[in-house]
């Protein structure tokens, strides 16, 4: 299989897992809200057990800090990535410089590491995105960009979320689309325009959120704060979202539309799972290793096929 990405993409689908910092949280080696990713250092075998999780259910990308210790079950890309600083400031020229030299700095860890591609993502300003671009396209590495507009359903510095993807063809990037922030449900619409307003490949990586019209991103979903439950409501970063995941066919179906679209990037970014990661892979035709332990309703104990009479009529009561 190619090395280049570009090349996989003309092909087929090209799958990316995102979300490694929650899952990560998940599985209890990171504090939610601070996100320092210390798992690197203190618990780098929890890493890389997750790096393989995400392939044996279909990741065709890796990221580059933990690559080396695991060659998957097939030549993945190795990817370096550089993602929302959270000091750029549209309104201050120095935020500007101090992103553009962390940036530097982060892709030539990346080259160094023998990056096959590079990503950026989770964009809310343009401007960053496009600076992050042209740090990038130094490397003349095949680059993904991925916005993450907030809920103004615009960039943070005004421009609009398809002329960002747009200009961000414009200036040479190689998949462009939206990442994080936004389920399937409000991210949909807005792939549908960029497709239509873009030649390169589109990269589509929702969080597995039913997020709504009235409620575009998990930032203000009003469940959390209506709900009796015990967890911290209100206006904080959202640690209380299982009731709102999407399920595994909600994201098959989201795979499934989005790929009907000529959507040929896509993943799962924050509060996905391999699980999830798996069905994308379904939902485009493809069989990866974890398809082996898909669902199977045929052998369940009250369900399946074959059961005593006594099991299965059991079913209805139990
Ligand atoms: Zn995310």
């Amino acid at each position: 299989m190619s090395k280049n990405l570009i090349e996989r993409l003309n092909k087929g689908p090209v799958i990316c897992a995102e979300g490694f910092l929650f899952e990560i949280e998940r599985r209890g080696y990171m504090s939610s809200g601070e996100f320092v990713p210390m798992v690197s250092l203190e618990h780098p075998e929890a890493l890389e057990t997750l790096h393989k999780d995400f392939q044996h259910a279909g990741s065709d990308i890796v990221e580059a800090f933990t690559y080396n210790g695991h060659r998957g079950p097939k030549p993945n890309l190795m990817a370096g990535n550089i993602s929302n600083s959270n000091i750029w400031n549209d309104k201050d020229k120095k935020t500007h410089l101090q992103v553009e030299k962390m940036f530097n700095e982060m892709i030539g860890w990346a080259v160094d590491e023998g990056a096959d591609m590079l990503i950026g993502e989770t964009y809310y300003y343009a401007e960053e995105a496009f600076k992050a671009l042209e740090v990038m396209k130094k490397t003349k590495l095949p680059t993904v960009v991925t916005i993450a507009p907030m809920a103004e359903d615009k960039m943070r510095d005004g421009y609009g979320i398809v002329e960002t993807c747009k200009e961000l063809e414009q200036r040479g990037a190689d998949v462009v689309g939206m990442n994080c922030f936004r389920g399937p449900a409000t991210m949909l619409p807005y792939l549908k325009k960029i497709k239509k307003q873009v030649k390169c490949h589109v990269g589509a990586l929702p969080i597995p959120v039913r997020t709504n019209k009235k409620h575009t991103t998990w930032f203000n979903l009003p469940d959390r704060k209506d709900c009796a439950c015990p967890a911290p409501h209100g206006r904080t970063f959202p640690t209380a979202l299982e009731p709102l995941l999407c399920n595994r066919y909600e994201i098959g179906k989201f795979a499934k539309d989005a790929y009907k679209m000529g959507v040929n990037y896509l993943g799962v970014c924050c509060l996905g799972n391999p699980m999830l990661v798996r069905e994308i892979a379904h939902a485009v035709g493809l069989t990866v290793p974890a398809s082996k332990y898909r669902e199977k309703m045929e052998n369940h104990f009250m369900y399946g096929k074959g059961i005593p009479k006594h099991m299965k009529n059991y079913g209805n009561k139990a």
